[in-house]
């Protein structure tokens, strides 16, 4: 098998890059590790900053959004028993929007299967050889060792992939935090209720209540680290987030039948360096950063625009330019963003052994995003997401 640009991933960088290549002409094979209905079901991110959305639409992957994605004008966050409400739209009326992650990828898929593209799913790859002059991806399928020759090789495999560690003396080039606590996530069928929502600061520990839709709402506890999700019923899981969300509104999160439960490991880590020969490395390979800034989806679409968009000019017009500062390029908006995850994730949470003095620090640093002009500024900047170099 042979294509222009094998794609290693079938997750929203890996979809995203396909559809901008096929709509520049130049082909691609995406070969993904697991069933399509796996990767259809697979429950993330939901938070889609308006760079991204009008990335979608502008590669014709964003009517569905368009139409069904909720609007995101303000965000509630809760400490000290009250409520706080803060803008989410900017000057310019930019704002955020709710769509799930499986959403976008399953627009993404059937786009693709739509205009008779491949996709190779339960298909693993093992190694990348040759990557600094003619790749050759090997993949295993149906128990069945296969290859495919390419010119550019995209590493859009997330963090437990294979294709970060094929670039040589990578964890040298690794910054990593990994953070005292998880998340235990539910996805509900209940409506979401409009005054309780957001995140709540609570010395229980974090929560978070989001919705996927009108009928669909995505909840998180901060837990310990090696919780067990079993551990928890439902009815513990509900009345652990009225206990943290508690204001003198009085009000309760609305409830509903818990369609799935799972607790995922909060990390950061980021790599400055994201390319050796025609490997490129994008989204969750490159980088992740704690859920509670929502970004991961969100800087996967930056990497994507200037990876395509360095293919597309080496393609086209032999320009090597944005190839060889692909790393450079894409860092500058990974730092800042790893950044403001890294402090929102520090601000939000409870840690172990704080102290009375850390948890009044955490609410000056929220009492003046809520309440200084500048503070605020800063949050919805930060939310909105930073603009595109490419
Ligand atoms: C609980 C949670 C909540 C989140 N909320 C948000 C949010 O609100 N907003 C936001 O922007 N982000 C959020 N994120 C982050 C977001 O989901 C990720 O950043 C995003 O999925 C990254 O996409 P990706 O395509 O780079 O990687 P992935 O989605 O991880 O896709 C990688 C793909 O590669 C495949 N693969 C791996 N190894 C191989 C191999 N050897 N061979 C072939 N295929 C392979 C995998 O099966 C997978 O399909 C959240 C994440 C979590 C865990």
């Amino acid at each position: 098998m042979k294509t222009r640009v094998g794609i290693v991933g079938a997750g929203p960088s890996g979809l995203l890059l396909a559809q901008i290549l096929h709509n520049e002409g130049i082909p691609s094979v995406i070969i993904e590790h697991r069933s399509r209905d796996y990767v259809l079901e697979r429950i993330r991110a939901g938070v889609i900053e308006p760079g991204a959305v009008a990335t979608f639409v502008e590669h014709g992957v964003g009517d569905r959004l368009l139409c069904e994605g909720l609007p995101h004008q303000e965000m509630q966050l809760r400490w000290n028993g009250q409520m706080h409400r803060f803008n989410q739209v900017d000057e310019d009326g930019r704002q955020l929007t709710t769509y799930g992650q499986s959403a976008i990828v399953r627009d993404m898929i059937e786009a693709r299967e739509a205009a008779g593209l491949p996709i190779l799913w339960n298909a693993k790859v093992d190694t990348v050889e040759d990557i600094e002059h003619a790749p050759r991806i090997h993949f295993t399928r149906d128990g069945q060792a296969q290859t495919l020759d390419c010119d550019y090789v995209a590493g859009c495999d997330g963090f437990w992939g294979v294709t970060r560690g094929l670039i040589p003396d990578i964890d040298t080039h690794m910054f990593l935090k990994e953070y005292p606590f998880s998340w235990l996530g539910i996805l509900t069928q209940s409506a979401p209720n409009p005054d309780k929502r957001g995140y709540a600061h609570s010395l229980r520990g974090m929560a978070v209540a989001s919705s996927r839709s009108n009928t669909i709402c995505r909840h998180y506890l901060q837990v310990p680290p090696e919780t067990d999700v079993n551990a928890w019923s439902d009815d513990a899981i509900w009345d652990e987030l009225d206990l943290r969300f508690a204001d003198e509104g009085g009000e309760t999160l609305n409830r509903g039948p818990i369609l799935s439960k799972d607790v995922v490991r909060l990390r950061a880590f980021f790599c400055d360096r994201m390319r050796h020969g025609r490997l490129f490395i994008a989204g969750d390979a490159a980088h992740i950063v704690p859920p509670s800034g929502a970004k991961g989806l969100n800087l996967a679409v930056g990497d994507i625009r200037i990876l395509a968009e360095a293919i597309r000019r080496h393609v086209t017009a032999g320009d090597s330019g944005l190839i060889e500062n692909y790393d450079a390029t894409c860092l500058q908006r990974i730092r800042s963003t790893v950044h403001w995850s890294n402090r929102l994730a520090q601000t939000l949470h409870i840690f172990p052994g704080q102290t009375d003095f850390d948890t009044q620090m955490q609410m000056t640093t929220l009492n003046k995003w809520a309440h200084t002009e500048a503070g605020n500024r800063e949050f919805v900047q930060s939310a909105l997401g930073e603009p595109y170099p490419v």
